[in-house]
């Protein structure tokens, strides 16, 4: 049965037109870039190729594209590289609510000996503005803010961050894995040195992102061997994910705008019909600065696992927190960064939505929810008081 989708924080299908054109690639094609013969450098021509697109998608120069294995990768190359690039300074800023990738990679670091900031947010999720400025010094290193949340779809002021942090010529790094194709971005007018992306989140397969590296940002490779990416990534590259970030970077240029008002409608509709329908909910984030396609909602006094498990039986997909933190019961950072009592924490949903979703699938959802929290309430084995004093 093919599934209802609104999980596309977690990871998007590959579009048509990107496994077309990389079905090629995994057959035919399957010379090695780096190799003397016509064979491979056809390769290395449609890396070039992918390598433009990426940047066309950002307005970055291609040769500012470095190709990688996944967001995660980019993100830790990013820290590690400004970090080995000023030696002599040893702090580094962030946030409470970055994904792991950057989180647990800045916590490593803090376990090394370096000073790390985790810097809060508000009730909705937003930037701290006032604690960044008192956190920044001349001792600072980099600094890591993610572009848009992965759980509530907030995003941060990341032009005003890089403008102070650019008169100050500290290194500024934004994870935007989940802004890129969502939301135009144009590195041109965006003062961040690097930004990470990622192929699996914009119907491109897993196992590919990029990380942008403005032109004079000095540079020291994470993965070091053969001389691949211009010795700044090594490993042969992984030619058919390329060629399919490429495309998929093409068609979000192409689509992003119209897209974006039509996930925006998709879900301000559902958003509405549930908190008209469910008692006890409510929308966790900031709603005005938010990407289109994302909702994170708590019905307060069930779990969301329990949600996702009625939802799943008629073959809905959804979330209760990050990919990589559900499966573990533990409550989201997110959500308890931004202070959300812990009875509207463990009955939040992410509904995530991309290009392929149809109002005919949300109205599936607002037919059965209001249903499926009613029954989980009678069936919830703490009383509503005992659950408000958690
Ligand atoms: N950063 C953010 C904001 C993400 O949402 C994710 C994935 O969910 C990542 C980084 C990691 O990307 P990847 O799965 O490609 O390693």
């Amino acid at each position: 049965m093919k599934p209802i989708y609104f999980d596309n924080n977690a990871t998007t299908p590959i579009a048509p037109e990107v496994l077309n054109e990389m079905l090629p690639y995994l057959k035919d094609f399957y010379g090695n870039p780096s190799s003397m013969h016509t064979f491979g450098g056809h390769l290395h021509r449609k890396i070039e190729d992918a390598r433009a697109k990426v940047a066309v998608l950002i307005n970055a120069e291609p040769e500012e594209i470095i190709f990688t294995s996944c967001g995660t990768e980019s993100d830790n190359t990013a820290i590690m590289s400004a970090i080995e690039s000023y030696p002599q300074k040893r702090h580094v800023i962030t946030t409470r609510v970055e994904h792991p990738a950057v989180l647990n990679f800045c916590k490593h670091l803090a376990r090394k000996g370096f000073r790390v900031t985790f810097l809060p947010v508000d009730k909705l999720g937003r930037f701290d503005m006032d604690a960044f400025l008192k956190a920044v010094d001349d001792d600072t290193a980099m600094v890591s803010i993610m572009y848009a949340n992965n759980e509530t779809g907030v995003i941060f002021p990341i032009k005003e961050i890089g403008e102070i942090l650019r008169e100050r010529k500290i290194v500024f790094h934004t994870d935007a894995v989940q802004a890129v194709g969502k939301i135009p971005i144009n590195v041109k007018e965006l003062p961040v040195d690097m930004l990470s992306l990622s192929g699996h989140k914009l119907h491109a397969p897993k196992g590919v992102g990029a990380l942008y590296v403005r032109k004079g940002t000095r540079f020291y490779p994470y993965i070091i061997g053969g001389h691949q990416e211009h010795g700044r990534r090594a490993g042969t590259e992984n030619v058919a994910s390329i060629i399919g970030l490429g495309k998929a970077c093409e068609l979000a240029k192409e689509h992003l705008h119209k897209e974006a008002g039509y996930l925006c409608s998709l879900r301000d509709k559902l958003e509405k019909a549930l908190l008209d329908l469910c008692p006890d909910s409510q929308i966790n984030g900031d709603t005005i600065n938010r990407l289109p396609n994302t909702t994170n909602m708590s019905f307060r006094y069930i779990e969301g696992e329990a949600i996702l498990l009625r939802l799943d039986e008629y073959g809905i997909c959804a979330s209760s927190g990050s990919a990589c933190t559900s499966g573990s019961l533990e409550p989201s950072h997110v959500l308890r960064a931004m202070g959300i009592p812990f009875n509207a924490i463990h009955g939040s949903i992410r509904f995530s939505l991309s290009r392929y979703n149809t109002e005919e699938e949300i109205d599936k959802v607002i037919e059965i929810m209001p249903a499926i929290i009613k029954e989980l309430r009678m069936l919830s084995p703490y009383g509503k008081k005992e659950l408000e004093n958690c």
